[in-house]
Parts: C-alpha cells; structure tokens; sequence
C-alpha cells in the first residue's frame, strides 16, 4: 500500500449568502451557515418585509414600544429605530414601560430600559401600577397570594400599557412577541379549546376597532435568532427571570414545541400558518370591543377586568373574584 497521501486541498467554507464571509452562525430559521454581517441584514429585512406586507404603519405616526428591558423589547427598539431610519418610515418612535412593582426584578431592569433610551435616543415613559391603580405587584401577592400573580399582572398590564399609550399620545403598541410565543399562545388555545382566539392570536395586528391597537413586528421572528442577534450587536439587554413566574401552562406548551422542533425543524412556522388558515365558522365568537363604564378603558363587558380585580382587592376579596369563570387563563390571551 502506498504511504502517499493524496494532494486535495480543503475547500474554505464561505458564508451561505454572500459566498465570501466567514461563517460563523447556523440560522435556526433556515439552516444557512451566515457570516455575521450576513445575518444581521438578513435579520433586520426579513423584519421590514413583515412589516410591509402587513402595512403596519402610516407615516408620521407616534408609536409606542412596549419596553420591558428583556431581550425582545431591547431588539425591538433597536431594529424599529434602524428600519425607521433606513426605509424612511417616518415613525415617532417612544419607548413606554410599565413597572408593576416587583421588587429586585423589575427595578433593575427599568434600570436597563433607560440605558437603551439614551443608547437610541428614544423618548421614554413609565408608568407604574402604584400611580395607577393603588397597588404594587408586591403588594398585590401579599394580599392575594402567589397563585394567581399572572392573572393580575397581565390583565393591569394590558390595560396600563393603553394608559400609557394616551398619555403619550399614541394610538399604536408594538410588542416584541416573537414566532416561538405565537406558537405557544396556538397550541395553548387549542389545548383549551379556546376557538375564537385560535386565529386572532395569530393576527399581526390586534385591536383595529378600538382606540389602540397593537403590533407584532417579530411575529416570523424566531427566539433563537433574536438572542443571537442581541448577543453577536453586544446590546444591552436584561434577561433575569420575573420571581413570580410560574406560568406552568405557557412552559408545558413550550417544552412540547421544543420537542417538535426537534423532529420537525419548521414546526413553529407550521403552527403560525396553521392558525393563521384557520377559520371559525362556529357561532362562538369573541365579543365586541367597547369602553369600561367605570374607567372608560377598552373592555368585552360592562365593567373590565382590571376594575373587576381592583375591586376585589380592594374590598379584601381577591382570590373571590378571581375565581369568576371570564378571568382565569387571562394571562394566557395577551398575544
Ligand atoms: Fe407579571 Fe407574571 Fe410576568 Fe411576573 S411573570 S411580570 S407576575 S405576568
């Protein structure tokens, strides 16, 4: 047997895209090997393009970004004041923060939300669930107890964010929702058989009848990318855990897309395009928007559900009117 060795050189693997890169990123999205340059412009366009099809904006508009400091707000913020920039969209961007009042979570990062309104040069406003209801997070689990903290969480947020909205003057919410929390929020209504919502948590935009209404930019914008972009930009960017996160139904339906997406590598964009083609031809429908009769805020019924809440606190009866059918899982529909 000959000791030769045969003279093939190795062929330097270059960037999928521009074929000259280093590549150095896996897109999770679509499997290309990216340079780094590569994939931020693949990234922040595919973004625009979202953004296009869906005609999300009309020029001079005031639009606020929900900032919360965490990984999709930040990026967010930064893409938004980029591509408002480079394709003249014309927006007046704000930064709007809410700070529900927990202690040694979301003081520290509001800390990181003012950082990134200098970084961007973007006006910022918060507001806090003390100034506009009475109570802190805090002390709304000191009174109700740890069990139902999301559902008074994310029922006074939604609302504070309207709130916050009006006193900046905007009629129009961009949240960092991504591909990976649609998916979820899918299977979640279809694990409750919550039909309505099936489809409308798959809309880009939301609340085009009432007097704000919200918008998805990342709705085909995968997690993974959003960390690897946020990471590769060095943003600023706060990623501890809310210390009363239990969520346990959004982490089951979460745990269970990771393991399709290991057996099915398209399955979050399969699950988005699944419900965005369903259709409800059953007499259950959601109810029409309209105002609270006490706080004049969007609301499905009479009174909304943050006065509803509010009043049981108030009153000293907060696990009582928690129990009522129309509000458990509320935290579950934001998206
Ligand atoms: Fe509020 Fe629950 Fe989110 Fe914490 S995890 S910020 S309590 S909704």
């Amino acid at each position: 047997m000959s000791n030769v060795k045969p003279n093939i050189k190795r062929q330097k693997r270059v960037c999928d895209i521009c074929k000259v890169g280093k590549p150095v990123i896996k897109r999770p999205k679509t499997g290309q090997m990216v340079c780094k340059e590569c994939f931020y412009f693949v990234f922040e366009e595919e973004i625009h393009q979202t953004i296009i099809q869906g005609n999300l904006f009309k020029e001079n508009e005031r639009v606020a970004i929900g900032a919360s400091g965490g990984k999709d707000s930040t990026v967010l913020a930064y893409v938004m004041n980029l591509l408002n920039k480079r394709h003249n969209y014309h927006l007046d961007l704000v930064l709007l923060s809410i700070d529900e009042g927990i202690t040694g979570y979301r003081d520290d990062s509001l800390e990181t939300v003012k950082r990134n309104a200098r970084q961007y040069n973007l006006p910022l406003k918060i507001v806090s669930y003390k100034e506009l209801y009475g109570w802190s997070m805090d002390e709304i689990v000191k009174e109700a107890g740890n069990k139902n903290n999301c559902t008074f969480c994310g029922v006074l947020r939604r609302q504070a964010l309207d709130r916050g909205a009006v006193m900046l003057g905007a009629k129009h919410i961009l949240t960092g929702h991504n591909a990976d929390d649609i998916a979820e929020t899918v299977l979640m209504n279809i694990l409750r058989g919550d039909v309505p919502r099936l489809q409308r948590c798959t809309f880009i935009t939301t609340g085009n009848d009432s007097m704000i209404k919200r918008s998805k930019p990342f709705k085909y914008t995968y997690e993974k990318e959003i960390v690897m972009y946020a990471h590769y930009k060095k943003l600023d960017y706060f990623s501890t855990e809310c210390i009363y996160a239990p969520n346990a139904f959004r982490g089951n339906a979460r745990v269970f897309l990771k393991d399709l997406e290991k057996v099915r590598s398209t399955a979050i964009m399969d699950i988005i395009y699944s419900g965005e083609s369903y259709e409800n031809k059953s007499s259950n429908t959601l109810p029409s928007m309209k105002t609270c009769e006490r706080c004049g805020y969007m609301s499905s019924n009479k009174i909304c559900k943050a006065c509803i809440l509010l009043e049981g606190l108030n009153k000293g009866l907060p696990r009582y009117l928690i129990k009522k059918k129309t509000l458990i899982n509320y935290n579950f529909l934001f998206i």
